[in-house]
């Protein structure tokens, strides 16, 4: 008891880690019917607390939706079973890996005999890309694979089943030597990396691939358009990236919640820029740090304290 088990929690219960199974004829497993979210517990001045956890949570459940997905438990319940694996392992950052999926009846495509299950598992996961890629960037391919588009499969909603499509991607470019991928949509235009929203810097405004490309809705895409346009800048979120334009940026920028803001030095072995972080990619991830670890009143809102006694 007074060792830290390693817990995740399952359909209402806390299991041991090693306990966590689940049937090999599940659906999810088949055919990739399985949504899911990725988040961080952040280590603030005030305390360990959720970063826009309500709006992952209410991507999870948006994300059900095409799949007619009934998630059994509230999302009250999700924060609480969440709060309480914080708690239980003493965590004092972390990373937050919610999931619902169809689970084992029957194993037609059909998921109508199978139970929707649900689990949540946490734990510490330290910069995504590398701490090194924070402070000097990375060096990214665009991918000889296309993302799907919205027509094909609902882009939007964050399935299990479209990461297959992440991982080539992301293999491909790692095979080549490179850290990351570019993936462009089926138009040719620039989408997302494979967990990552990509941001571009051109005459001192900021621009983001607009959400109709066919790429997530990410989280912290959002949070960085409202801090660069606390900031000042002018972000243009709503337009067409060509792969062109990537190489004549003055910087280039991922996002996400595991990669947080992650420069981008070279494209295909094109330098961006000066070939380091650039001044407003700078800028923009010395205030999201900073807001993660002072968690301040202007953004009270996206904070979802964990209250550990
Ligand atoms: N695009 C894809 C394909 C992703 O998997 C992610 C990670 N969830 C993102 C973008 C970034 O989204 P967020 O900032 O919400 O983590």
């Amino acid at each position: 008891d007074e060792m830290d088990v390693d817990t995740i929690w399952m359909d209402g219960e806390f299991v041991d880690w090693d306990e966590a199974q689940v049937h090999v004829l599940t659906h999810g497993l088949h055919y990739g019917s399985g949504v899911f979210e990725g988040a961080r517990c952040y280590e603030t001045e005030k305390g360990p607390a959720l970063f826009r956890w309500e709006e992952h949570l209410e991507r999870l459940f948006q994300s059900a939706k095409p799949y007619e997905m009934d998630i059994e438990f509230t999302k009250e319940e999700l924060t609480e079973a969440t709060k309480e694996l914080i708690r239980r392992q003493e965590l004092p950052s972390c990373y937050v890996r919610p999931i619902a999926y169809y689970g084992y009846n029957s194993l037609g495509v059909s998921p109508k005999d199978c139970p929707t299950r649900t689990a949540i598992a946490v734990w510490p996961w330290g910069a995504y890309l590398g701490e090194d890629a924070l402070e000097n960037g990375i060096d990214v391919m665009i991918s000889s694979w296309r993302k799907h588009s919205s027509s094909q499969i609902p882009t939007n909603a964050k399935t299990t089943g479209l990461y297959v499509n992440s991982m080539l991607a992301g293999e491909e470019a790692r095979r080549n030597g490179y850290a990351e991928a570019i993936v462009l949509n089926k138009e040719g235009h620039v989408a997302e990396g494979p967990g990552e929203n990509v941001f571009l810097v051109r005459d001192g405004e900021i621009y983001t691939p607009a959400l109709s490309e066919s790429i997530l809705d990410g989280i912290t895409r959002d949070s960085v358009i409202t801090i660069a346009e606390d900031l000042g800048y002018t972000v243009h979120d709503n337009v067409s990236i060509s792969r062109g334009e990537l190489n004549t940026a003055d910087e280039l920028f991922f996002t996400g919640s595991a990669a947080e803001v992650t420069p981008i030095r070279k494209v295909d072995n094109v330098v961006i820029g000066d070939g380091s972080r650039g001044p407003v990619t700078e800028e923009l991830q010395q205030k999201f740090f900073e807001i993660v670890e002072e968690a301040p009143d202007e953004y009270a809102e996206w904070f979802e304290f964990v209250d550990i006694e």
